[in-house]
């Protein structure tokens, strides 16, 4: 469900025509639908309506303040993996007791200015790692609220490099260790044990991983109880699904009313990390073909976007629907073409072998489901400025981050004297 929709043949976001956008802000651009991030946000709250729980925003997902300021608004705190994510998040005004750490790479700096923030809770990947916090907070003269990351070793069925949750992986501690952890946690004087957490990977289609996650993490809180270990929260991570192409992920609906018939009886706070299934169908980019380039073997749609704005098909190989800004007739042939972008690596694409209207130099296109890992793994590779992001409410939208300039891309950068 999204606001992205023909009105006169033109492509809308709500009422305001993307071609209005592009003209006034150029392209590419990304565009994001306030009504659809609200319509997410509280699709996925209703089930915990009664139910203690806390949403932590998962940030890598799309970090922009304006969006970050809107999870606020409807009371989600954050999913953090660095410092830069937990100040913008401050920033963006989420409550330090909302925030929620994970991250196999956690730095001594990030540790610091977490436990001086006064987080919800550092979710601990390692045994070294949980060495340190507890160092660390004793330096600062605090205790440090820590859930470890239980690897349950649990097979999300999703793509590898976004599946998180089996033995082979970097994430987490195995569910075996993790009892000699907690036992670990326990005798330290600046550890305070608050929960458990786990999250086996991103874009799932299917509930079923996820409870079995849950059964796994059951088993060892009642183990862990028998041994006086009690935890106030549990953190199911985030990793549902959405839509890009005929995907047919359980609804947040399902999702949580299987998640709440698993834990209940448990009496723990739980708190979620959703990330794409709120932002990913709320926002597309959109881009001009700059050239129709056909060879023997194939047609090229090159456009003035790149992977260095939307890097997904690049890196994962990851389809996003493709729609004309502005609707071709029934009767336009359609052909068979690559959507390509201008940078210099063959991996820079954003279609393969796409069933397509008939495109020409001028039109524009837009790339659907861009909302969540588009604009925050954007880069200026190829010294490219990033787009600037709009976000559409009714029939006004605002810039919410302004196109890079040329200066941008040399900020920062020296030349020492003796090159001068
Ligand atoms: C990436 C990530 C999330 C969010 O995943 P989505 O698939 O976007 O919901 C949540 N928790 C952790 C620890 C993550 O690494």
């Amino acid at each position: 469900m999204h606001d992205f929709s023909y009105h006169g043949g033109i492509l809308h976001c709500g009422d305001v025509r993307l071609d209005r956008i592009a003209r006034e802000v150029g392209t590419p651009f990304y565009c994001y639908s306030m009504p659809t991030l609200v319509r997410h946000i509280e699709a996925f709250e209703e089930p915990y309506k009664a139910i203690d729980h806390q949403t932590c925003f998962a940030m890598k997902a799309n970090s922009n303040l304006a969006i970050l300021s809107l999870m606020t608004r409807y009371g989600l705190g954050a999913d953090v993996v660095s410092g830069g994510e937990l100040y913008k998040a401050t920033k963006a005004g989420i409550p330090a007791d909302k925030i929620v750490y994970s991250g196999v790479g956690k730095t001594t700096e990030e540790i610091d200015m977490a436990i001086s923030a006064g987080i919800m809770m550092f979710n601990i990947e390692s045994q070294q790692e949980l060495e340190v916090i507890n160092a660390r907070a004793g330096e600062l003269g605090r205790k440090a609220p820590i859930s470890i990351r239980v690897n349950p070793d649990v097979d999300p069925r999703t793509h590898p490099y976004i599946s998180t949750g089996l033995r082979s992986h970097k994430f987490g501690i195995d569910i075996e260790a993790s009892t000699t952890q907690y036992l670990r946690a326990r005798e330290m004087d600046h550890i305070e044990i608050v929960g458990i957490d786990c999250h086996i990977g991103s874009q799932l289609t299917e509930v079923r991983p996820f409870i079995d996650a849950v059964e796994r993490l059951k088993i060892l809180i009642e183990e862990l109880a028998q041994r006086g270990i009690v935890f106030r929260y549990l953190d199911l991570g985030g990793g549902l699904g959405i839509t890009y192409s005929d995907e047919q992920p359980p609804h947040p609906r399902e999702y949580g009313k299987a998640i709440i018939d698993t834990v209940s009886g448990l009496g723990m706070t739980l708190i979620f990390e959703p990330g794409r299934v709120i932002v990913g169908n709320a926002g597309i980019l959109v881009t001009r073909v700059l050239y129709r380039k056909e060879t023997p073997e194939k047609t090229f749609i090159v456009v003035d976007a790149g992977m260095n704005d939307l890097i997904r098909p690049a890196l994962y190989g990851a389809y996003h629907e493709i729609l004309p800004v502005e609707r071709k007739a029934p009767e336009t042939r359609t052909e068979k073409a690559d959507v390509v972008g201008p940078i210099c690596e063959s991996s820079d694409f954003l279609a393969k072998d796409r069933d397509l209207p008939v495109l020409a130099r001028g039109d524009l296109i837009a790339v659907m489901s861009a909302g969540a890992y588009g604009f925050t793994m954007s880069s200026n590779y190829n010294s490219r400025p990033r787009p600037p992001e709009v976000l559409v409410d009714g029939d006004a939208y605002s810039v919410i981050f302004k196109r890079q300039t040329y200066e941008d891309l040399v900020a920062g950068e020296m030349i020492p004297d003796t090159l001068r």
